[in-house]
């Protein structure tokens, strides 16, 4: 059976608190969940190199989630990518990204390797790479594009990633099947319409995966522990996990 290896390359909230890294995590080290402002500083910090990266996934065009895209442009146009990448993203994603990396880091899309743009939308099955992603409409900010949670099948295995929302549908449907869950969970206790936090929908969350299935909680706020709720662990920057 295929391992699902995974590293975070950061796990807090957008407010980086605690001088946590911003959430975001790899997937056997060839999938990018996320691309968060610091997200070349930390692929340095776990040893792994952009080049190596087969597809970007992202949820939503916050900036703690999106803002890293110019820094991974400037790092494949300058340090040598010569093989394909995909980014998928929910609508607007390649218009939003281009405009501002060649705002920001002009010239930068003029390159050598190719990349592929890939529109996510619910319901919509996506195949990447060995990859399949079933994006699911989750509800997090009506002022972007859309928030998107996923499914996801690698080599078999079954992930899923709820993307920044309240507790939702979406939630609760990418959760019944998965082996491996990752959760956001911006706060202890605080209650904010656009996300979850642990004492009132981690039991919820937990509640919906199979028994077996790891939880793993992610952009955090650092006094988000386990809750003392089974299987169920909180991200730690830099910290791998294989299950
Ligand atoms: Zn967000």
């Amino acid at each position: 059976m295929h391992d699902l290896r995974l590293t975070f390359i950061g796990s807090g909230n957008a407010f980086s608190p605690g001088g946590l890294c911003c959430n975001g995590f790899l997937l056997n080290d060839r999938v990018l969940f996320e691309a968060p402002p610091q997200t070349l500083g930390s692929l340095n910090t776990v040893g792994v190199d952009p080049n190596e990266l087969d597809v970007v996934v992202l949820s939503h065009h916050h900036g703690d989630h999106f803002l890293g895209l110019p820094f991974l442009l400037l790092h494949w146009k300058w340090k040598g990518r010569t093989r394909p990448v995909r980014i998928v993203g929910p609508r607007n994603t390649e218009a939003l990204a281009k405009d501002i990396a060649q705002k920001v880091f002009p010239g930068v899309l003029d390159i050598s390797y190719e990349i592929e743009w890939a529109e996510a939308e619910p319901g919509k099955l996506c195949r990447v790479n060995g990859l399949e992603l079933e994006p699911v409409q989750v509800e997090h900010d009506d002022e972007l594009s859309s928030t998107l949670g996923y499914a996801v099948r690698y080599h078999g295995r079954r992930l899923a990633y709820t993307g920044d929302t309240r507790l939702c549908d979406g939630v609760f449907d990418i959760a019944r099947d998965a082996e491996l869950m990752v959760s956001e969970c911006a706060s202890r206790t605080d209650c904010i319409p656009i996300h979850m936090n642990l004492v009132d929908d981690m039991p919820r969350v937990r509640a919906a995966l199979p028994s077996g299935s790891p939880l793993i909680l992610t952009h955090i706020s650092p006094d988000v522990d386990n809750g003392n709720l089974a299987n169920t662990l909180v991200a730690k920057d830099f910290e791998t996990y294989r299950v």
